[in-house]
């Protein structure tokens, strides 16, 4: 899929709907539309990057930059002391549908380990 018709790519341009609780010129976070934990938000690079097997070297500032949002947000919404997780799926086997890069992170609930 290219990023002509990549979903995620249309909500950092804004061309279809979503629920952005953050944006900077290269991020944008948003809540999930499938939500699997009572916080749950996506954070994404506006740049088009398939999966993380895919970041380059000089991907490493915008990379550490979607985990710094992270951080932010999880003090945003309360969860920083209870606890949260911090989720990429890559391919597969660990049940990535969306191909443009993303960070879950998740919290407001206990999580199991190992994950399921
Ligand atoms: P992954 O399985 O890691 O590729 O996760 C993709 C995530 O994107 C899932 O949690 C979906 O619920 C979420 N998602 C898919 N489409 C949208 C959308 N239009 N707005 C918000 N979240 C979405
Ligand atoms: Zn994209």
């Amino acid at each position: 899929m290219g990023m002509g018709d990549c979903i995620f790519c249309k909500i950092a341009k804004d061309e279809i709907e979503s629920k952005i609780v953050y944006q900077d010129p290269d991020a944008v976070a948003f809540e999930d539309i499938n939500p699997r934990a009572p916080v749950h938000i996506v954070i994404i690079p506006r740049k088009h990057i398939e999966r993380i097997s895919q970041v380059g070297k000089g991907d490493n500032a915008l990379i550490g930059k979607l985990f710094f949002i992270a951080t932010k947000l999880a003090r945003e919404k309360n969860i920083e002391s209870s606890g949260y997780r911090l989720v990429i799926n890559c391919n597969k086997d660990a049940g990535q549908e969306v191909f443009h890069l993303h960070l879950h992170l998740l919290g407001g609930r206990k999580f199991a380990w190992p994950p399921g």
